[in-house]
């Protein structure tokens, strides 16, 4: 049986190495829908290698050149959110791989859920900012949610067989990024060309920032909270630079299980996709002989706040940790624009979250109070940055 996909972000790093597992396995995955934010070329490149149904730009901007390059294929092409918000929900689509950059992956990911849909779920934000909606949309349109996030696809791995009512804890791995074992001084000039440097990992330009100032490693908490059902203090994260062990659950008899390989997003791409089967692959192996050691340290929260405050957002609940994910947006953007420190980043999200907590906190958040939250936290990040 083939399965046919949709892959949101398709020219993103994570939705240009589905398309690899789509073409090593061409009898199993048919690409039924491509969707990217405004990378028209790739895009273009890609739809006429894949032939897919439907190709969406997300920018309209871009969808009038899309459609003449593509006006001799029998292709539709469709633009803007609303679009890319329906296509999710066609009848011929199994497996939706969400790999949109931040909020923007809200929307469609609900509506995907809603239509039943497998999820393969790179979109970290979206469980992020609305997590307890779509747990409660999985649940209720029977909608599995398989994790593409590697430390989540590791825990996912290990509980495989296991009773879930049985975790003692979930061991978080995290690389520590490029600024490990930089000092506060140091940290305070750092420029975006030196948080892409990533030691492991080869990733888009948000996430290596988050990555850079560990708050890809807070979302990752939340993540794992939301996906497996264990509150936050059951959750530790460790730095382990090497990247080997791509993270661990501890049960009540003391027994830990652990994922471990070679840093490559394939891997864990490829089992959300062929989940509960393992497909073959020549992806790199890790050599364990190589290894010099596998080394695990407390992860530092006065040099990387952004970890805490994740914490703090969930402790806080309600509308918080989407104002979390907001205030981050538009502090990532304009460090990566060179308009915002490094440290400064931590201060304006703390300052934002303490606002909306302050002013606007709402505890049963519905899917508008969302939207208007995430507005409203981008608004007041905004302000601090001039
Ligand atoms: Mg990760």
């Amino acid at each position: 049986m083939v399965k046919n996909l949709c892959i949101l972000g398709s020219t993103g790093s994570i939705g240009t190495q589905t398309l690899d597992i789509v073409r090593a396995y061409p009898d199993r995955y048919s690409v039924y829908a491509i969707c990217a934010h405004r990378s028209i070329d790739k895009l273009i490149a890609q739809a006429r290698e894949f032939h897919p149904e439907v190709v969406c730009i997300a920018d309209e901007s871009l969808y009038e050149p899309l459609k003449a390059a593509l006006a001799d294929m029998p292709v539709k092409v469709w633009g803007g959110a609303d679009a890319i918000a329906e296509v999710v929900t066609m009848p011929s689509i199994d497996i939706v791989v969400a790999a949109m950059v931040g909020y923007a992956g809200l929307r469609p990911t609900i509506e995907a859920i809603k239509a039943g849909k497998t999820i393969a779920l790179a979109n970290k934000e979206t469980l992020v900012v609305a997590g307890e909606i779509i747990c409660d949309l999985a649940v209720k349109h029977h909608t599995p949610i398989l994790p593409v996030d590697s430390e989540h696809s590791a825990i996912f791995q290990s509980l495989v067989g296991e009773d879930r009512s049985e975790i003692e804890k979930i061991l978080l791995t995290a690389s520590g990024g490029p600024f490990r074992t930089f000092s506060l001084e140091q940290m305070r000039t750092v420029t975006a060309a030196d948080a892409l440097k990533h030691p492991n990992w080869d990733m888009g330009a948000k996430i290596t920032i988050d990555s850079a100032s560990m708050m890809n490693k807070g979302f990752e908490v939340i993540e794992a909270k939301w996906l497996f059902g264990v509150p936050v203090e059951k959750i530790q994260v460790l730095v382990h630079p090497q990247s080997i062990v791509h993270s661990a659950v501890q049960f009540t008899d003391g027994a830990i299980k652990a994922q471990l390989g070679a840093p490559d997003m394939r891997l864990p791409i490829q089992y959300a996709l062929s989940f509960p089967e393992r497909l073959k692959s020549d992806f790199p192996r890790a050599d364990l002989f190589a290894l010099k050691d596998l080394t695990f340290e407390e992860p530092d929260l006065h040099r990387f706040p952004n970890l805490g405050l994740a914490y703090e957002a969930m402790r806080k609940g309600g509308n918080i940790p989407c104002t979390l994910n907001a205030a981050n947006e538009v502090v990532n953007e304009a460090f990566r624009q060179g308009r915002c420190g490094f440290l400064q980043m931590s201060d304006i999200i703390a300052y934002t979250m303490e606002q909306v907590h302050t002013h606007h906190f709402i505890q049963t958040p519905s899917y508008e109070n969302y939207v208007e939250t995430d507005q409203l936290a981008r608004t007041i990040a905004q302000t601090q940055l001039q």
